[in-house]
Parts: C-alpha cells; structure tokens; sequence
C-alpha cells in the first residue's frame, strides 16, 4: 500500500513561462540593444488607497547609451523626462516611452523619469484553490496589500536589458516593501516605513510586495534569512527561518555558493504562490500548510539556482522543472525515507501511464511549462525521471560536480539541454548523445516485458532462463533482475538491454519463487494496464453498474445518492442481496454498500485489508492508525473482462453521508477512510501483475 501527499508542488511555472515567453519576444525584438545592465535607481513613494505609485527612476549605464523606447505599464503619466541632467521633450503613448536622441551620439549614459502609475487589477479573492495557480492578478496595489508581478513594468524599463536595482519605497507606517536583493534599511517616521532593497545580481526583470508585514531576520553567513508574515501567521515565522537554513545549508553544499543575498518568505494577501529571484511568495492559506515546510519551499529554493541565477533556454525546452522536482520533492525523500523515495518514483511512472497518452504526448525537449496535468507529468515527472537515470549512469560524483560546474557556469546565463548534455559529458568522461536522444528527443517511454522464462534443473540446483523484450523504438538500458528463492534468498544481475530482444539466463541453488525486472523503479517506462491500481476515477465511466446492498445496511443507500450521482452512478441498477445470483455481476462493475453475509458475494481484498462481518463490519489497514468511521475503496479494475468493483463501509448512515459527499474528490486514490466526514487515509493499493514480474509456484519447478 502506497501513500503520498495530494499536492501539486511548482506554482511559479506558469508566471514565469508567461514572463520568459515574453522576454524571449522582446529580446528577439531587440536583441541588437541586449548587451549592457542597466542600473536602476528606484525613489517611490506607495500610495495603497489610490492604488497608484509616484516616484523617479534614474537609469544609468557606463557600457552602452540607454536608448528609447522605455515601457511603463499600468494607468501611467510622466512627467518628466531628463537625459544626462538635461530636461528633453518627450512622448508617452500606449505605454511607450521616447525622447529625441541626440544626433551627435555620446550622450544618453543617465535617464531620469518622474512618472506616476496606478494598478489595479480586479481581485477575486475567494476562488482559487492551490491547484490552480493561473490566478491572472499581475498588478494591484490596495490597503490590504500590493503585488507587481515582474513582466507589469511598474517602473520604467528597457526590455530586453537586464538590470541591477536600487529600490526606496516609503509607503504608510507599517507597510513593508519587499523586492529582490538585500534589505539595506527600514524605518519608520513621520508617518511613513521606508524599505530600501539593493539587487546586484542582473535580473531580467524586477516584482514587488507590499503588506502590514511583521518580519523576522536571522542570517546563515552572509545570506539574510526573512520572513514577512501577516500577525495572523507571525507564529509561523520560527519554522520558517529554520526550514530555509535546513534547506540552504543543504542545497548550498550540494550546488555551490547560493546566488543571492538573501532568502525571503513572503505571505501574499492574494491565494497564489510564486518562486521569485530570491523570495517566494505565498498567500495567507497556502502559507498555513505545514507540508509546505519541506516541499515547495525547498523547491522555490532550488529554483534559486535552476530557473532563477541560472535561466533556462526555453527555445531548447525547459529543464529547471526536472531537475528542481529531482533534487528538492525527489531527493529530500531519498535522504530521509529510501521507502518513500521508491513510491515516489512508482507514482511518476503512474502519473505518466494515467495521464499521457499516444495521442498528447510529446518528447522532453518540448516542454515549455505546465499548463494541463499531462505535461506535468511529463516535463516534471518524466524529467526528474531522466536526472535520476543520469545519475545512475555516471555515477555519484561526476553527477555532483556536474551540478556544481552547471551553476557556476551558468550563473546570469542561460543553459539549454544541450548545454547540461555537454557538461555531463566533460565531468563524467562518458559519450552521452545515446542517453540523451533516447530521453529528449522521442516521446512515449521504453516498453518491456519478460517473455518465455522457464526454469530448469542444472545439478542440484535451478537454472531460470528467458528473454527481455521491448517495442520499437529498443532503449538502452541497464535493467535490474531480480531473483527471490522460496527461502527468501535475493539474487541481482544487471542486463544491458539495446535491442527489441534480449536473452538472459541466472543460475540458482535454491528453487526460485519470484523474477522481477527492475523492482525498485529506477528506469522511466511506461506501465502496463494492469500495473496501474484501480483508483476512484476509473468509477466516472461506469460500465453496466450495479450497486448490491448487504443485508441489513439498507440504510446506507440513501445516504449514498449523492455519491452516486458524483460518480455518475445514478443510473446504476440496485440489487439487494437476498435477490442476487452472482453470475448477473459478471462483466459489470460492481459497487458493494455494506459487507455481504454470503461469502460468495465476498470479493478479494488486497494485501494489508481485512475485513470483520460484525454488526456493522469493521476493518483494518495494514499502516493505518485512529479510529475511522467509513471505508470507502476501489479494490480492483477492469481486467480480462471482470468489472470494477468497489467496496463502501461505514458505521453509521450518517457517517456515510458526511463522507460520500467527498468521496468523489479523491481520484486518484483507492482507498479512503473518513472519520466524521473528516480523510484520514488515502492510499492506493499495490498492483502486483507486471509484464516484468513472474511468479514461480512450486508445484511448476522441475
Ligand atoms: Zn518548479
């Protein structure tokens, strides 16, 4: 049995793909003018109740002239417009901002704009859950908080040029700025908070928050550790500072130097969640989520690295989602719980065989970001997939300073997967083109299956014998055989597989109970149909349904009709067991309400499930503590021409009701147990037929 955190883990992608989409318009646009950094200094004043910002940019640039047009989004006026210290004619329409060059050149090295720029973006803040962080809020600025998203151009700005910044905001007492770079002040007098940030490092572009923050500052070395947190959530603030140390100190020893100044943890009053430059931005309910400590907030830190320090070269496909899903959801597990780590790499493989199929599927390199649950499972999934195989074919230490030489290099730059392929190539020694055409540049996953094993007698002992085979296009792969006797004894033998048949032969002394192709699921393939355990979404597409009531639980149906009609079972034929012939069951699916007195009627339950036939019937889950008050669970599929048949138990009709009206929004898993309408356990359970499984009885042995 299998349990796992429903969470979908990475928000910032489809903000900073819309961004980087940009960005890459712009920068083609104006990529004659891409060269130089453009220092800004940024003297602002926030005014929440007119939802407007004032204030004066000064622009400077010692490598190149700074060249019009600016952009300046928003509801904007300037006011003036001043080059090298001398007031120019200029022109603002349609967010475009220009002035009259000089003809003689030379000139142009400082530009001085005093604007003023209103936001405000319509705000619904009651609709969105953490699932979907497609939010469409870029700017706003109101009383109870401001965010301007990177891409708005909230000062004015020279696209396609990054920029260092220099940032002052006095806005009212109380209210906290924050933006990339290092906090240098913050005061409070005459009835204004004045923040100053310095950003050194080169960013394309530049967000800000505003809110009645309290904060907290500790430092790790020279990195200032921040947290600005609502009173409401001020008490999460220890956690936080301790949960970002945990993680920098870790991922800093694993990358190399962390590329910032600082690390900030910043609730936003909007229900969204991004990873920034520096700071990740959290709304108030998704800041309260205790997982959230060592899951996405190692993932936004490890995008420090890939995705923020080091770009990611979207024309090339994008990788950071890989990678950051590899060495923060991925290797966090490994490094506490291998057991974890193992179902992790079992839920990527079923994520990928439930959701992507021949007809939406595409390879790697295609990845731009996610916007539907199949690329995910695809761009994250699949990509964290490729790192791990990466690491396993050139071993620990060059995989290593693989990383280390990708952030150094990197660093301000962007990589492409061709780059990481010859970067892995020159620290590990090893020719690696096969591995990663066989992974970028096809879709779909390697496909294998065992075929004709046998098992016969050599001396004393047993000889098992067979082949690997796998569809067209053949992968090369290092498939891991294992061999467990009767006795529990574990033979291991690595094939290389390159061609569409493979042969193999292991000898044992002792008579073989099980041969299985790599159990512990560290090469991407795609599952088998019947390696897929039933889950509750395969109830949504009935077939022939037919709900048998146990005796004496009547009463559970009509707390139950809800439920039914969420699963589209309200149609489903009713049966009472007292009038039932089990044959009419055959081919249908079948959900059972209540724990049926013939045995007959009883189905198979799955190892760690046992089931009592007391008044009302009881259960117990293998793992699973506290007292639950209803089981619900889908305990197999549809194969070789059975039906799905499904199981609930409950203590009371009330119990049922209250947890019937939630069941449906569990999919993915196959078993659930509620108490007071409350989940406590969702699972799935194991499926155990596998092309690459063959289970040897002993009656079969020679
Ligand atoms: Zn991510």
């Amino acid at each position: 049995m299998t349990t796992f955190v429903e969470y979908s883990s990475c928000w910032r992608r489809i903000f900073f793909s819309l961004t980087a989409v940009l960005a890459t318009l712009v920068q083609t646009v104006t990529s004659a003018a891409a060269a130089g950094v453009i220092d800004y200094d940024l003297d602002l004043r926030l005014l929440p109740d007119q939802h407007r910002i004032d204030g004066r940019a000064l622009l400077t640039s010692v490598q190149e002239p700074i060249t019009p047009p600016l952009r300046l989004g928003g509801d904007a006026a300037v006011t003036s417009v001043e080059v090298d210290g001398h007031r120019v004619a200029f022109s603002f329409a349609g967010g475009r901002l220009t002035w009259q060059e000089d003809a003689g050149g030379g000139w142009s090295r400082s530009v001085t704009v005093t604007y003023q720029a209103a936001f405000n973006d319509p705000v619904p803040l009651d609709t969105v859950g953490i699932e979907d962080p497609s939010f469409g809020v870029r700017a706003t600025i109101l009383p109870q908080g401001t965010f301007l998203a990177e891409g708005v151009a909230w000062f004015p700005q020279r696209d396609g040029q990054r920029g260092r910044h220099r940032v002052r905001v006095s806005a009212p007492a109380g209210v906290l700025t924050v933006t990339a770079g290092r906090l240098v002040s913050q005061a409070t007098a005459a009835g204004s908070t004045v923040c100053e940030w310095h950003n050194s490092f080169p960013l394309g572009g530049l967000a800000l928050a505003a809110g009645r923050y309290q904060m907290t500052s500790e430092r790790l070395d020279d990195i200032q550790l921040l947290t600005f947190l609502s009173p409401e959530n001020a008490n999460l603030a220890a956690s936080y500072q301790a949960a970002m140390r945990r993680h920098l100190a870790f991922y800093r020893d694993l990358l190399g130097p962390y590329p910032f100044a600082k690390f900030a943890v910043v609730e936003n009053f909007l229900p969204t969640g991004y990873g920034l430059p520096s700071w990740t931005l959290l709304g108030s309910s998704v800041v309260r989520l205790p997982f959230l400590l060592d899951t996405s907030l190692p993932h936004e830190i490890v995008h420090s690295w890939w995705g923020n320090a080091v770009e990611i070269d979207y024309a090339g496909g994008n990788w950071g989602e890989g990678l950051a899903t590899y060495l923060a959801d991925y290797l966090l597990k490994e490094r506490s719980q291998p057991q974890e780590a193992l179902e992790y790499r079992r839920k990527i493989l079923r994520d990928y065989a439930a959701l992507v199929t021949v007809q939406n599927d595409f390879p790697l390199r295609a990845f731009g970001g996610r916007q539907a649950k199949y690329q995910q499972a695809i761009g994250y999934g699949k990509g964290a997939m490729v790192f791990h195989m990466l690491r396993r074919q050139i071993g620990e230490e060059a995989f290593r300073s693989g990383l280390r030489r990708m952030a150094a290099e990197g660093n301000g730059r962007s990589l492409s997967w061709t780059a990481l392929e010859e970067i892995f190539s020159r620290v590990s020694g090893q020719e690696l083109r096969w591995f990663f055409h066989q992974w970028l540049e096809q879709s779909g996953g390697p496909d294998l299956a065992f075929d004709k094993v046998t098992v016969s007698r050599r001396g004393k002992g047993w000889t098992v014998s067979g082949a690997v085979v796998q569809t067209e296009p053949a992968y090369r792969l290092e498939l891991v055989l294992r061999l467990t006797s009767a006795t529990g004894k574990v033979l291991e033998q690595t094939l290389p597989l390159n061609d569409r048949r493979t042969p193999f032969t292991i000898a044992s002394a002792e008579p073989p109970a099980l041969l299985a192709g790599d159990p512990d699921s560290h090469l991407f393939r795609r599952l088998a149909a019947t390696e897929l355990p039933a889950t509750i979404n395969d109830l949504l597409a009935p077939q022939r349904p037919l709900v048998l009531v146990a005796a004496g639980q009547d009463g559970l149906l009509p707390a139950v009709r809800d439920l039914l009609k969420g699963l589209h079972w309200e149609d489903a034929e009713i049966v009472n067991e007292a009038d039932f012939h089990p044959p009419a069951a055959t081919g249908r699916d079948l959900l059972l309400l209540g724990w049926p007195g013939r045995t007959e009627l009883r189905p198979q339950l799955p190892a760690g499930l046992t089931i009592a036939a007391s008044h009302p019937p009881s259960w117990q889950v293998a793992d699973a503590t506290g007292a639950t008050d209803t089981l619900f669970t889908v305990l197999s599929g549809r194969q070789d021409g059975a039906g799905l048949r499904a199981l609930l138990l409950a203590d009371s009709a009330e119990a049922a009701r209250q947890a019937a009206a939630k069941i449906s929004h569990y999919g993915r898993y196959s078993l659930l147990l509620f108490a007071n309408g409350r989940n406590l356990v969702k699972s799935t359970w194991e499926a155990n037929v596998s092309p690459l499984r063959v289970v040897f009885s002993k009656d079969s042995l020679p």
